[in-house]
């Protein structure tokens, strides 16, 4: 998959697309939980967002899943139960 650009990341958080939860995770620099493109909490400014590749990147930084969009509990593969 192309690596995608900070343009085409934040486009997805302000659109909420749920299109891509699951390619990439956002925090706001200034709160301590990450978030999937698709929550429902308000979109931080730009120039505050930090994005990550990875949840495991996401909580090494230091935050923690969002209780609104729950990352943790994303299923990607929906044969794959992780609960
Ligand atoms: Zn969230």
């Amino acid at each position: 998959m192309k690596e995608l650009t900070d343009d085409e990341k934040y486009n997805a958080i302000v659109n909420r697309n749920k299109k891509y939860d699951g390619v990439f995770w956002f925090c706001a620099k200034a709160s301590e939980c990450y978030c999937m493109p698709s929550c429902k909490a308000r979109t931080p400014m730009r120039q505050n967002i930090r994005y990550f590749d990875t949840q495991v990147e996401a909580q090494a930084a230091g935050y923690r899943p969002c209780k609104r969009c729950r990352p943790d509990k994303f299923i990607s593969n929906p044969d794959k139960k992780w609960y």
